[in-house]
């Protein structure tokens, strides 16, 4: 299809763009379920060169009577698409409940569907280079794979308490994942990982990564790789910040987080960086970083806005003041984009340039947006989808901050490209839409032949990073490297952290 369209489709009166690739045609037809043409539509003169097509846009926000349509344009046509109320909500509840079926440790039951499967890496793990044994058992498996990483987990649990800041009410509808109860899982997995000083470790997995198949599958010893400042940051952040959310909950809960918050920021106060490298033998997932300036400068923030105490307050301050600059996204290596977002609720000075951090993000984004509303033309990175959902999330906030519609228009412009208005007709949800991805790396789906419903697959990555990417994209545009296959894991693997800033997205614009 070259006419792009949300294949989840539009409420009545929200805006509506179409995009048309290589189309030289004047007019769109609207066409109802019936077949019978309801509206005609002039198509934008403007023609955008990208990702080797000419695209043109067409407004069709006119049509605001519920319904199944489908676009037409020359002799192409759209997939047909709903107008309707909460065509969104289905999607939100999938991609929370990917959190569950996620679950490690857990007998996953009928709510997995097929993939219910017993409690899986439930041995004792040890810890590397060690003859220590730790029970680290629960959280969530980060990706395709089974490892479980402390800084991935920290971003997924930290969108997902946004999510829910952002539209509580969007997790309380009837059959929807109560979405704390589903972090709690991951929080109390990643209190385990704490060491007694106060030191976290940076990941538990097997010492490689195994072939496809079900969790409880794998056997393998599970090993616990060294303590990094980067992980432990990202804890202490975490924890400090998710006590707040608690607090009216469980207390006790809330307090035990805390006080791991503090113990992990002690340790951090008196260590020098740890950056953290694979130890020889073990080749799962790395999440290396260059340097922890910016996992502690989140650290003091949430510590500071959860206790107010002066000696976090005068950490914040001064790791704030060092930096005068903040273009920070909301990634899971630099996390100077959770740093400002959150830090809009510090005092005085200290919050005025947490505004001001966030609104120069999200203007210097504004400035690289793209036809199909993204903000990367060129470089697509690992994970692309990851960046345009972190993206949407920065736009949101900008919006919630200054009520201005440039960037409540440029959050749902990432959400519409997600779901379908990207130049390779997919929508990058499985199980959503009328051609969703199918055939992600995720050992679960192989293994079993099924899809699992609601991951966010990671999407175009320029660089073909992998052979299957490298055999079938070479020469692609940026935008079309993508291919639904599940041997392809640069552009088709799933993850947590993917999908939880959809999740943040999703809810803050449904609001
Ligand atoms: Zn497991």
């Amino acid at each position: 299809m070259k006419i792009q369209i949300n294949q989840l489709g539009y409420t009545a009166d929200m805006k509506k763009v179409a995009l048309l690739r290589d189309e030289l045609a004047e007019e769109l037809q609207v066409f109802n379920q019936a077949g019978a043409l309801v509206m005609t539509l002039p198509v934008d003169v403007k023609r955008t060169e990208i990702w080797g097509d000419l695209v043109a846009e067409v407004d069709f926000s006119a049509l605001q009577e519920p319904g199944m349509y489908t676009l037409r344009c020359g002799a192409e046509s759209s997939w047909p698409f709903p107008v309707g109320e909460r065509p969104y909500q289905a999607c939100l509840t999938a991609l929370v409940d990917m959190f569950y079926y996620q679950r490690c440790g857990d007998d996953l039951d009928e709510r997995a569907g097929v993939f219910a499967h017993p409690a899986c890496h439930t041995g004792l793990a040890r810890v590397y280079g060690t003859e220590e044994w730790r029970e680290v058992n629960g959280g969530w498996h980060d990706a395709g794979d089974f490892g479980r990483y402390i800084v991935p987990a920290a971003k997924a649990a930290a969108d997902l308490l946004l999510a829910w800041q952002w539209n509580p009410a969007a997790f309380e509808k009837p059959g929807l994942t109560p979405v704390l109860e589903e972090t709690r899982y991951e929080l109390e997995w990643m209190l385990k990982m704490q060491r007694e000083d106060g030191g976290v470790y940076h990941k538990v997995s097997c010492a490689r990564f195994c072939g496809m198949i079900m969790p409880h599958e794998e056997q393998e010893e599970l090993i616990i790789s060294p303590v990094s400042t980067t992980a432990t940051g990202d804890f202490a952040a975490c924890m400090a910040m998710a006590s707040r959310y608690y607090a009216k909950i469980d207390t006790t809960f809330a307090d035990r987080m805390l006080a791991a918050a503090k113990r992990a920021w002690d340790f951090l106060a008196v260590t020098e960086p740890i950056l953290f490298r694979n130890p020889e033998g073990i080749s799962t997932g790395g999440y290396g970083d260059r340097d922890d300036a910016d996992e502690r400068l989140w650290a003091h923030v949430e510590l500071a806005l959860t206790c107010g105490e002066e000696k976090y307050l005068t950490a914040a301050r001064e790791a704030i003041l060092r930096s005068d600059r903040c273009h920070a996204p909301l990634g899971w290596g630099d996390m100077r984009g959770y740093a400002a977002v959150e830090g809009l609720g510090l005092p005085g000075e200290l919050g005025e340039i947490c505004r001001r951090w966030v609104l120069e993000a999200a203007d210097d984004l504004l400035t690289r947006i793209n036809v199909y509303g993204i903000t990367m033309t060129e470089r697509l990175p690992w994970g692309s989808n990851m960046n345009i959902s972190n993206d949407g999330m920065l736009f949101h906030q900008a919006w919630l901050l200054t009520g201005a519609e440039k960037y409540r228009e440029a959050a749902w412009k990432q959400l519409h490209y997600l779901l379908g208005v990207n130049p390779v007709d997919t929508c990058y949800v499985s199980g959503f839409g009328t051609r969703p991805m199918a055939r992600p790396h995720h050992r679960p789906s192989v293994a079993l032949g099924v899809c699992q419903p609601g991951m966010l697959s990671g999407g175009a990555c320029s660089g073909l990073a992998d052979a299957c990417a490298r055999e079938h994209l070479q020469g692609q545009p940026a935008g079309k490297c993508f291919i639904d296959m599940h041997e392809s894991y640069s552009t088709n693997e799933i993850c947590v952290y993917w999908n939880s800033p959809m999740v943040a997205l999703l809810a803050g614009l449904t609001k």
